[in-house]
Formats: C-alpha cells, sequence, structure tokens
C-alpha cells in the first residue's frame, strides 16, 4: 500500500517504536513515585519533554502533555475562557455580558465543533474571522473584532484538508497588541515546518502521531503568566492536566520529535520533499481526462509542502477513495473524521472552493518518508482510477 494519508497520522518510525517498546518494558513505574523505578521513569518522561521543548524552541516546563491534539485544544479553550471568567477580563461595558471567541471556519472539528458546543451551551458567542476569497484569513478585520469581551483567538497554523497557512505571525501581534490570549492549532505544522525562533502567541496545541510519534501523546505549550484552569483535575503536569502520563508513549514522542527537529535543520530535505508534491500534482493535472480536467485547491495560497488537495470535478471523493484504495492508495476526503459522509467538507467550501469541486475533492498527504518510486506508482494509480470513473460516469449520464 502506497500510504499518502499522512495528515490523518503518520507511522511511527523503527527508532520510535523501538523506544516505546523499550520503555514499556522498562519504564513501567508510575513517574510520579518516589521510588528509584518511578524516578527512573520520571527522568525519562522529563528527557522526552525536552525533545520536544526543544522541537518548540521553549521552557521545557511550558510544556503541558495531554493525550492528543484534541485534549490539548480543549484545555487550551476551555481553560483560558473559565481563567477570564475568574476576573482577568475587564468588566464588559456592552449590555450583552457574553464573552467572544474568534476563530475561523477553516479549524479543525477539534476546535468547530467545541466552539459550537460552548455557544450553544450559552457559555459563549463565536466570532468568525472573515477570509478572503482564498481562505486566508484577514488581520485587518481580525483587529476590527476584538474588543473587552474577547476571551480568545484561536487560529490554525495550517489547514490539515488542503495545507493552506495562515498569517499567524500577523495575527497574533494583532492580539499582542490589544492584550488578548491567541491559541495557535500548530498540529499539521508542528514536526513539518520550521518554527520561527520565539513562537508567536501565547498557547499551541501540537500531536506527536502527526510526526512519526504514537498515538496518545499531545502537547499544549502555554506562556508563562498564560491563566489556564486546568480541565482534568489530578496533580500531574504540574496540576495543569492529571491522569498518571503514559511514560512509554512519551519517549516515543520524545524520539519522534528529535527525529522531526534534525530532519528539519536541513532545507533541502524539506525541498526535495516538496518537489515530489509538486510533480505529483503536476503529473496528475497533465494525466487525467481533460473534460472537465482536475483541478488543484488553494494551488495559489501558501501551503504546507506535503499536502495536494486535487479535485476531479465529475467525480465523487468515496468512489474514487475506494478505487484508489483497491488500487493500493491510502489517500482521503477531507478530513479522515469526515470520510464515509458524502456531504462535500465545509472546510472546503469555506475556502471558496465552488461545490462541485468539494465533492470531488482529495487529499494526498505526503511524508519527509515518501519516495520517488512511490510518487511515480501513485500517480499511475490516480490517473488510472479517474480514467476509469470518468469512463463509468460519462456512460451513466
Ligand atoms: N488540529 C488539526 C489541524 C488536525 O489536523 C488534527 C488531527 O487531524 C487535530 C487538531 C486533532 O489532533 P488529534 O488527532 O491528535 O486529536
Amino acid at each position: 500500500m502506497i500510504y499518502l494519508d499522512n495528515n490523518a497520522t503518520t507511522q511511527p518510525t523503527p527508532a520510535v517504536a523501538q523506544a516505546i517498546h523499550v520503555a514499556t518494558t522498562t519504564l513501567w513505574a508510575n513517574p510520579s513515585s518516589v521510588h528509584r523505578p518511578g524516578q527512573e521513569a520520571r527522568h525519562a518522561l522529563e528527557l522526552a519533554r525536552k525533545e520536544l521543548a526543544t522541537l518548540l524552541g521553549v521552557p521545557s516546563r511550558e510544556i503541558v502533555l495531554t493525550s492528543s491534539g484534541t485534549e490539548s485544544i480543549n484545555l487550551a479553550i476551555r481553560g483560558v475562557l473559565e481563567s477570564n471568567r475568574g476576573g482577568t477580563l475587564p468588566a464588559p461595558t456592552d449590555p450583552h455580558p457574553l464573552p467572544t471567541i474568534v476563530t475561523t471556519r477553516l479549524e479543525h472539528t477539534a476546535v468547530r465543533d467545541l466552539v459550537l458546543h460552548l455557544e450553544r451551551q450559552g457559555q459563549v458567542e463565536i466570532r468568525w474571522l472573515p477570509l478572503d476569497a482564498r481562505g486566508i484569513a484577514d488581520p485587518a478585520a481580525l483587529d476590527a473584532l476584538l474588543d473587552d469581551r474577547t476571551a480568545l483567538v484561536s487560529v490554525q497554523w495550517a489547514n490539515n484538508e488542503t495545507g493552506v497557512i495562515q498569517p499567524v505571525e500577523r495575527l497574533a501581534e494583532i492580539c499582542r497588541a490589544r492584550g488578548v490570549p491567541f491559541h495557535c492549532d500548530a498540529v499539521q505544522w508542528v514536526g513539518k515546518m520550521p518554527l520561527p525562533e520565539a513562537l508567536p502567541c501565547d498557547l499551541l496545541t501540537f500531536s506527536a502521531h502527526k510526526f512519526h510519534g504514537p498515538k496518545g501523546v499531545g502537547g499544549l505549550w502555554v506562556r508563562r503568566g498564560v491563566g489556564l484552569v486546568p480541565q482534568t483535575i489530578g496533580t500531574q503536569e504540574t496540576d495543569r492536566r492529571g491522569g498518571t502520563e503514559s511514560v512509554a508513549a512519551i519517549v516515543g514522542a520524545g524520539v519522534a520529535a528529535r527525529e522531526a527537529a534534525a530532519w528539519l535543520a536541513d532545507p533541502t530535505a524539506r525541498a526535495k520533499t516538496a518537489a515530489l508534491r509538486d510533480r505529483f500534482e503536476t503529473e496528475i493535472i497533465r494525466r487525467t481526462p481533460t473534460t472537465p480536467g482536475a483541478v488543484i485547491n488553494s494551488r495559489d495560497c501558501p501551503r504546507l509542502w506535503n499536502t495536494t488537495s486535487i479535485a476531479f470535478p465529475a467525480l465523487e471523493a468515496e468512489a474514487m477513495l475506494m478505487l484508489l484504495s483497491e488500487r493500493g492508495l491510502a489517500a482521503s476526503a477531507g478530513a479522515a473524521c469526515s470520510s464515509g459522509s458524502l456531504d462535500p467538507s465545509p472546510v472546503l467550501l469555506a475556502m471558496g472552493i465552488p461545490e462541485p469541486l468539494a465533492h470531488g475533492s482529495i487529499r494526498f498527504s505526503l511524508t519527509r518518508n515518501t519516495t520517488d518510486a512511490e510518487i511515480n506508482d501513485a500517480i499511475e494509480i490516480v490517473v488510472a482510477a479517474a480514467t476509469q470513473l470518468g469512463r463509468s460516469s460519462a456512460s451513466t449520464r
């Protein structure tokens, strides 16, 4: 199977799998115990936290380990909201006292569904940040949405479906000037793209399984001084996230962070994989049936090097995905959690992609280990599948 679904999850590297295996068998003591085996587990855990902190360029103590990106997002958004309710926000001057959260319609469901849930519960009002025609957040519009009711701004660094990159540094600068905390969902960024020397935001979410670490380890970086109320009460993670830490998985995440940092240190390696993605796109456009032809979604936007979302206008994404899988290629339609549904991805629609294109859009996501030979084979499989489905859809029209 050629695996081009790396935005859904990545395969743990051999070193990661080995480290988890060793830690499972040798470091199984409770890292909060005072005896020697407990302290050995604690030591390994803290070394792994340090590797993750180095990847982010932040102090270790500012990282809260969680179970996933989704949990980190819940901790960030709910934690900051609750902290504001404790009185750090100035008293609202308008008669409608609900705090507001500013976010975009492009967020992963972990953010989108959470803020919609909080709104339904009457806890917040959402202010949707306007996007330009290409689906990029407009910094000038952000400034106009902030006021003394704004509890938090949450914007993703890169989109999981199209790879489109948001102007996070600009958005964060505006928030900083207005004294509003800024959370960045960087799950698709961390481990794939270099981070600036100083993180521009106040809270940042990442997830180890997106950079060849195990599932079950996420993290939230919280800038020192940012108020955050824990959402799982317990003594671990310096009272910020209760629950005995999954030491072996965290050790694996540490190895994954170290490997990702080493890979990121060599920009030519990234350029090489980006060139594979570009060749894949060019060949698909050139060789798939031309009436109507395939289209690269968000091609003119700044995008992650590893992601391409390709629309096959006359085809249904689900049928295409199944055929690709039969022929030995794993890809996905929009977010993994929404595959299986025939509705076009709301994120693609929010990016201004017309409905017929959104219906037939497939996401292919590469990784640093994707090879030339895999891309050659993937091109053949996609061209053959699009030709076969194009023929059958023409004959039923
Ligand atoms: N945010 C983005 C942008 C994602 O792509 C994902 C996962 O696909 C998440 C958050 C959730 O991360 P996790 O799968 O670790 O819960």
